[in-house]
């Protein structure tokens, strides 16, 4: 697992060309938190596909951000956000987890590389059982 750092606004939108164009997304635009700020959001509304993010901030931080522009992209292309919205699959749902399980290992090359302790409890909480499941099916066969 890493923690590296953006250096600066060019490294954080060459990662965020680099992780969308596997998806074959636009990037999405950036605002910017003063540096060694340890929050990111993706906006809603009029300003969807804009990621306030600090231009220091961890690669993992940038890819939890990125993991909200991809799922927001896979919700327009089957026009189904105004059905969604508000329902089960917004914020950190399972089509989320996806978007940001690939996103991680687009980045680190393996999911499990990703910082899962640092993200908020509830995905933390999940990954944990992912794993527990993962090896429960692997000891039954
Ligand atoms: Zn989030």
């Amino acid at each position: 697992m890493t923690t590296n750092r953006c250096r600066g606004p060019d490294d954080v939108r060459l990662i965020a060309r680099l992780v969308c164009s596997e998806f074959h997304v636009r990037p999405p635009a950036f605002e910017w938190r003063r540096p060694g700020s340890r929050t990111g959001r993706y906006l809603p509304h009029q300003r969807l596909g804009t990621i306030l993010i600090a231009p220091d901030a961890p690669h993992w931080l940038l890819l939890h951000e990125l993991a909200h522009h991809l799922h927001q992209h896979e919700m327009t292309e089957r026009a189904v956000a105004s059905l969604t919205r508000g329902g089960d699959d917004t914020g950190h749902g399972p089509n989320f987890r996806s978007c940001l399980m690939v996103a991680a290992r687009v980045w680190y090359g393996d999911e499990a590389r990703y910082p899962w302790y640092a993200d908020y409890p509830a995905l933390r909480r999940w990954w944990e059982h992912e794993q527990r499941t993962r090896f429960s099916v692997l000891e039954e066969n």
